[in-house]
């Protein structure tokens, strides 16, 4: 039997306007489903102030003081969202026995926790929280979210489609998310690599309870940069394909050149020259192409990732394997 004893962590970034309202409704939702006997009363919400530049950290002091369900960390200074997000999942690894994660600002729906939390008693690891629909997003904000998980998809980056981080792990999710040690994290790509029995759960998403985005459109495509070049080496394997594309077109063009020049039909120097070009430019590429096929080898090495996890042993306890040795 798995235990039941809740975290849930929200990374926080200048959230001072929201935190009250925040801590005020996921107090109640802990207290709900303790009172409903889901969860054990060790249950906390830990808040990750990120190196924030206003109240925030002020907040989240007096609300630990007025309630102790409310709990906090305070990184260092502004480290950005995933990795505030790792921090506080990190913290709360062994204490809980299941962690949901989400943002501060309200917009992932409170209430689908309920849903999570059965899915985990029902035996999944990790249950990802999918938006229903993009009702409340500015037309802006959905064609470009959604343009941007079909690009992750084609570039070779999985990720689970309109999911963002609101999702429960449970703790041997959490030790096999701890064993990816790589600095440049994008982890709505990482999780789904970690496997074990997974589900989701819909809701709507809802627009900001207060304050501003923190995610402005500079911000957002570095980000989904950094989903793309962390998780795939797929745009390096495009310039081998390329290479190999343009090499074969320059034989022809040679044959071609090779051709008019055979039969008098060109003006001296051209043959020659036009042939270099092809033949060195589709040289140059796939000289590229090899070194980008090492480079890629080279760059999935250095992120050491695990490259499996075990989910269950029969029979392979030391112990009880002699013992049965013995009585028979
Ligand atoms: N956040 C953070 N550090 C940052 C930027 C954002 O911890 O450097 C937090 C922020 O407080 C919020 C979450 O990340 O809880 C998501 O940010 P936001 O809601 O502004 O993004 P959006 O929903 O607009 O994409
Ligand atoms: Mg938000």
């Amino acid at each position: 039997m798995r235990g039941n004893t809740l975290y849930i962590v929200v990374p926080c970034y200048n959230e001072e306007e929201v935190l009250p309202e925040t801590a005020r409704r996921l107090g109640d939702k802990l207290k709900a489903l303790m009172n409903a006997g889901k969860i054990s009363p060790r249950s906390r919400v830990l808040f990750v102030n990120d190196g924030s530049k206003d109240q925030t950290w002020a907040v989240i002091t007096r609300l630990h003081g007025e309630n102790p369900l409310l709990c906090g960390a305070d990184l260092s200074r502004n480290r950005g969202h995933q990795n505030a997000l790792l921090a506080g999942l990190m913290a709360a690894r062994d204490k809980a026995d299941m962690v949901i994660s989400m943002d501060a600002d309200l917009q992932d729906d409170v209430d689908a926790a309920d849903a999570m939390v059965d899915k985990y008693l029902a035996g999944a690891d990790i249950v990802y929280g999918v938006r229903s629909s993009r009702k409340t997003d500015t037309f802006f904000k959905r064609t470009t979210a959604e343009a941007f998980y079909r690009l992750m998809d084609l570039l070779g980056a999985e990720t689970v489609f309109n999911h963002a981080d609101y999702r429960l792990m449970s703790r041997r999710a959490l030790e096999g998310l701890a064993q990816f040690k790589e600095v440049n994290l994008f982890l709505r790509g990482i999780v789904p690599m970690i496997g074990y029995p997974c589900d989701t759960v819909e809701y709507e998403r809802g627009e900001r309870f207060a304050g501003q985005s923190k995610y402005p459109l500079k911000k957002m495509l570095s980000f989904a940069l950094e989903g793309v070049t962390s998780l795939s080496v797929r745009p390096l394997r495009m310039i081998t394909t390329l290479g190999f594309l343009v090499f074969f077109v320059s034989l022809v063009m040679i044959a071609y050149n090779v051709g008019r020049w055979a039969t008098g039909n060109t003006v001296a120097g051209w043959a020659s020259l036009s042939c270099s070009v092809w033949f060195i430019g589709g040289l140059i590429l796939l000289s590229l192409g090899v070194i980008g096929e090492y480079l890629g080898k080279l760059y999935l090495e250095s992120k050491g990732r695990p490259r499996f996890l075990i989910q269950e042993e029969l029979g392979l306890d030391g112990e009880t394997e002699k013992e049965s040795l013995t009585d028979c």
